[in-house]
């Protein structure tokens, strides 16, 4: 792992958090992306080494949805930048962490994503993410 990439947070309303955020952090959002596969709209704020990443369910059977019915709006997860994401996830299944999707697949801001399994980080759903590097 080489950073505390970005704090995921579940929010009921982007158009409510994504100006709370900015008055906050005294920074502008500089992105919002529909992640379709996930049903996730999510906003961005960069501030130095703080990024937060605001996640709105766009389907009501969504993930986000389902996890704001179950919890609240809130901490949703805690993503750890990896360089070699097929690597790291090799190293976490041997020392038996159980993931969510084992397979990468592509999530916001130009990232390759995966999920452990958060029964077997304490309650924290953990990302591991590595930046899509175009060649
Ligand atoms: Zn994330």
């Amino acid at each position: 792992m080489i950073k505390l990439e970005h704090i995921g947070i579940a929010v009921n309303n982007l158009e409510v958090s994504i100006p709370m955020f900015e008055k906050l952090l005294n920074t502008g959002c500089y992105k919002t992306e529909l992640v379709e596969s996930e049903n996730v709209r999510t906003a961005f704020f960069q501030k130095r080494d703080i990024k937060i990443e605001l996640l709105e369910s766009s389907h009501p059977e969504g993930v986000i949805a389902k996890y704001i019915e179950k919890k609240g709006e809130g901490i949703h997860h805690l993503a750890f930048e990896v360089e070699n994401i097929e690597i790291e996830i090799r190293r976490l299944e041997k020392d038996g962490f159980v993931f969510v999707n084992n397979v990468p697949k592509k999530g916001a801001d130009n990232k390759l994503i995966c999920f452990l399994h958060p029964k077997e980080t304490n309650g924290v759903l953990i990302e591991i993410c590595q930046e899509i590097t175009s060649k």
